[in-house]
């Protein structure tokens, strides 16, 4: 079985796009928020996104804020004005759908959020500290998150109960036999100075996880980036992944 996982797609179409064609088919696909925001695609995004079969997605800060339900003094000046010009952009379709999603969705097995588990839109969960206070958050054997745009993976380590955290390369995949909180990484603005589009695929029968990254063509989503007049240094950090 084939879980496609993909968070922060941040409005970027040609890096989905591309993760979607190198990913093929898949059983499930599972959307951890920020589908718009920094880029200039949000409304191309979400029509393609809410058409995938099986899709389960819940909402991210961006999609809060574009939708004016969130206070931008939480932003950064950059991340404010992009968030200004993309609500002007964005169409009422797109907008009703943004409101229409989760916070945050839970099955047996997952619960899907973008932030943390107790604190679904807002929290990063980039440290040992802060994952090991989140494994109180929620009651399945899994979580995942997106926010932090790394692919950062934190498991419970059994014999002794601490959580510990790695940054998980493309290509190597991770069994799973605790607890664990998984982030894929970004599809749309990957931030571990590995510019190529970051996805997850999660195989529940196995219990593997593994982070798969992908290179699109970046020049022509910073030229239109800057055609939408969005802040060019949202174009700038996509050549270099920051
Ligand atoms: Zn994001």
């Amino acid at each position: 079985m084939k879980i496609l996982v993909i968070s922060d797609i941040h409005a970027n179409l040609t890096a989905l796009e591309s993760v979607l064609s190198d990913a093929g088919n898949s059983d499930a696909i599972w959307c951890l928020g920020d589908l718009v925001g920094y880029g200039p695609d949000g409304n191309e995004c979400v029509s393609r996104i809410r058409e995938l079969p099986n899709l389960l997605c819940v909402r991210g800060n961006h999609d809060l804020a574009i939708c004016g339900d969130a206070d931008l003094g939480v932003f950064n000046h950059e991340a404010s004005e992009a968030i200004l010009v993309s609500r002007r952009m964005m169409t009422p379709d797109t907008l009703q759908y943004l409101r229409s999603l989760p916070e945050k969705l839970v099955s047996d097995l997952v619960t899907l959020i973008h932030g943390s588990p107790r604190n679904p839109v807002w929290e990063y969960i980039l440290d040992t500290g802060i994952a090991a206070e989140n494994f109180s958050g929620f009651n399945t054997q899994l979580a995942f998150v997106g926010h932090s745009h790394l692919p950062l993976a934190f498991t419970v380590n059994p014999a002794n109960g601490f959580v510990e955290r790695s940054y998980r390369l493309a290509g190597v995949p991770l069994t799973i036999t605790t607890r664990a909180i998984l982030n894929p990484g970004s599809v749309g603005q990957p931030r571990d100075n590995d510019p190529r589009a970051s996805y997850g695929v999660f195989d529940p029968e196995s219990m593997t996880w593994e982070i798969h990254r992908v290179p699109y063509d970046i020049p022509s989503v910073q030229q239109r980036i800057i055609n939408a007049g969005l802040p060019e240094k949202h174009a700038r950090r996509l050549s270099a992944g920051w």
